[in-house]
């Protein structure tokens, strides 16, 4: 069994390590726990350390959740490729939805939110990487799609999300959090300081992500242990 609010406090103790060796104020950085595989009784203990937002990747176990730990009062960040057809529930269930990565999606999630009468904050996923298996939208588009995005007034951006290549090169992999950071900061000139969230890092590369100005690290494997089967 994995200790779950160890792994929680040495985690949160690496983020501040590396804000620290870059000036930066550990406040601004949240650790975003995933759940996602793991069983309800490893979210409760999450909980128990004080973290109320969890990251999941499927649709439906935001609403299985939401049911099964509804006495604790926990949100539900979706981090995950949404089909357009999941779109209500992801309206009825996600505080926030960090994977945006098409307009057709955000169309899908305006309607249903309108109906809803709820707001969504979303980070818009951008490719960094160049790798065809990431989802996103490339560096290029990423402006255009969020001005097409103020067409929806039920979605509140608030930032940018990305997945670093899938390498060992740490140059390449900072080249991403960088690349993010970038169109971050040119956002910010056109849209205002609103727009300022940089969910980045994953359990392998979380310390390069922080130096580089993430505001939000999703952190599976180092908290929870390896997931049972891939997601
Ligand atoms: C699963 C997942 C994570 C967490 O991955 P770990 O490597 O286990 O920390 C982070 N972000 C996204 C988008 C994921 O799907």
């Amino acid at each position: 069994m994995v200790d779950v609010v160890e792994n929680l406090v040495e985690a949160r103790a690496r983020i501040d390590a590396a804000c620290a060796r870059v000036g930066r104020d550990p406040g601004e950085v949240e650790l975003l726990p995933v759940s996602k595989t793991h069983p309800d009784e490893a979210v409760r203990a999450a909980a128990g350390a004080g973290y109320r937002r969890f990251g999941e990747n499927r649709p439906q176990e935001l609403a299985r959740r939401t049911a099964a730990l509804g006495d604790l009062s926990l949100s539900w960040v979706a981090i995950g490729r949404i089909q357009s057809n999941k779109a209500k529930l992801i309206a009825e269930y996600a505080a926030e939805l960090q994977s945006l990565d098409s307009v057709a999606l955000a169309e899908a999630l305006e309607r249903r939110l309108a109906a809803l009468g709820r707001r969504l904050t979303v980070l818009v996923q951008v490719n960094t990487s160049g790798e065809e298996a990431k989802a996103g939208f490339q560096p290029e588009e990423m402006m255009d799609a969020v001005a097409a995005l103020s067409r929806f007034p039920h979605l509140d951006v608030r930032g940018l999300m990305t997945m670093a290549a899938h390498t060992s090169d740490a140059t390449a992999i900072r080249h991403s959090f960088a690349t993010l950071r970038s169109l971050r900061d040119q956002l910010q000139a056109v849209h205002g300081p609103r727009i300022s969230a940089l969910s980045m890092g994953m359990s392998g590369d979380f310390e390069l992500a922080v130096e580089e100005g993430s505001t939000c690290v999703r952190l599976g494997s180092v908290i929870f242990g390896a997931r049972p089967n891939p997601a």
